[in-house]
Order: C-alpha cells, then sequence, then structure tokens
C-alpha cells in the first residue's frame, strides 16, 4: 500500500487529468469547470454524491449550494466536519440544467470515481442517492429499499463498508425523507467504530468428483472408524 503522501500525490495528478477530460464532449463544453471532489485525501469516510450543480459548477467544489449546507449540518451532528472526510460524485461535470447524468457519460466517468476511491482508501463509503447507489453496488436496487444497511463491498480492489443513504438535496423539501436521512446518519459512528471490512476470501478450489468407474467404498465398521478420527 502506497504512503498517504503517495496517494495524495497521486490524487492530485489525478485531478490535473480530470480538469482535462473532453471525454463527453456535452458537459465539456458546457461546464465552467471540473469538480473534482475535496476534502481529506485520507478519509476514513468518503462521500458520493450525483453530480454538480450550478453552484458547484461555478466554484468547481462538490456539495456548496443548500445540500452541501444540510450534509455539513448532519456531518456537525455526529461530530464530524468536511475536512474530516473526502466527498466526490459519481460525475465531475454538470449535466446542463442539471438533468439527470445519462449512461455513457456515468460509464466514461466511473473510472475518475474508481481510482479516488483506490487512492482515498476510505473504510466507509456513503453513497448519496440513486446514482451514486446503483453504481458503486452495482445493482438496480433504488435508494428507498437499500438506505441505511451497510453492506461489505469491494470495489475495484479496495474493500469497504458501503452505506447508501438518500440524497440530502431529496430531505430539502420533504421532512420525512429529511428525518430518516437523519436516522441513517446516526448510524455512521458506529460503522466507522468497527474494524476494517475483510476482503474476500479467494473461493475454494472445487473439490475433484470422483471418476464414475470408482465405486466409493460401502459404509462399514472400518469406514465409520476413520471418519470419526476426522474430526
Ligand atoms: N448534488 C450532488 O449530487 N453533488 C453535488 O456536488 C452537489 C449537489
Amino acid at each position: 500500500m502506497a504512503t498517504a503522501g503517495e496517494r495524495r500525490e497521486a490524487l492530485k495528478q489525478l485531478l490535473v487529468q480530470a480538469r482535462g477530460c473532453t471525454r463527453c464532449a456535452e458537459l465539456a463544453a458546457t461546464r465552467t469547470s471540473v469538480v473534482f471532489g475535496a476534502g481529506n485525501a485520507d478519509a476514513e469516510l468518503m462521500f458520493v454524491g450525483e453530480a454538480p450543480g450550478a453552484n458547484e459548477d461555478l466554484q468547481g467544489l462538490p456539495f456548496v449550494g443548500a445540500a452541501g449546507k444540510l450534509l455539513e449540518t448532519l456531518l456537525g451532528e455526529i461530530g464530524l466536519s468536511r475536512g474530516d472526510v473526502f466527498i466526490a460524485n459519481v460525475l465531475k461535470c454538470r449535466p446542463p440544467g442539471n438533468r439527470d447524468p445519462r449512461p455513457g457519460e456515468i460509464e466514461n466517468c466511473t473510472p475518475f470515481l474508481l481510482r479516488q476511491v483506490e487512492l482515498v482508501a476510505p473504510r466507509v463509503i456513503c453513497t448519496l442517492g440513486n446514482f451514486a447507489t446503483k453504481l458503486l453496488r452495482g445493482d438496480a436496487a433504488g435508494i428507498t429499499r437499500v438506505h441505511g444497511r451497510a453492506e461489505v463491498r469491494t470495489i475495484g480492489e479496495h474493500t469497504v463498508r458501503l452505506y447508501p443513504i438518500y440524497h440530502p438535496a431529496a430531505a430539502l423539501y420533504t421532512p420525512r425523507t429529511l428525518e430518516t436521512l437523519r436516522e441513517d446518519f446516526r448510524g455512521l459512528p458506529a460503522l466507522l467504530a468497527l474494524p476494517p471490512a475483510p476482503a474476500p476470501q479467494p473461493a475454494p478450489e472445487p473439490v475433484p468428483a470422483l471418476p464414475e468407474e470408482i465405486e466409493p467404498p460401502a459404509p462399514g465398521p472400518t469406514a465409520d472408524v476413520e471418519q470419526l478420527g476426522l474430526f
């Protein structure tokens, strides 16, 4: 594993690369800035949102609008600040008019996100809303079904506890969603206190089948004694 300093340097190089990206012609032509992500490059907790909005596009920073203010408030309620976490998005460029990210755009931008996960190497990733949740879970299940339940997931080479929660923008004008989001946020400290998620074990070697012509021995007194000796 590279040192925190080396990973930070690699993150800066990735930022330069993202700033020059023109893979999505429309987004590259309409953006003011590439919103790469921000925060602690060595954070234990990473948030992944959907895509920059108008404020983020202007300032070049993620979650600086109303949804960002709510995110900060919720972080504060569990004793954290923006400086403790890393915040990124599925898309690094603002979709014009805040339309939904398109599948081709998500595909183009995913390598940046996967590399960010590898370099920040967080222990917990909180996906905010449907786009980030579906992408990082690799499953079409929506946020309403899966929010508030942590799962161990391997993203690229990195195993994390993935914790889907509602997008703060969805909670801005819906008190019940805000209540649920707040409740899910309260689950974060316990999740961060857990030991690192165990990396998946390689699948066991399949037991070779007996060739068909070899009959297994008939169970008899001798076979039983040998079996008992194994345990
Ligand atoms: N919504 C997001 O998903 N990301 C931002 O950065 C801002 C708003």
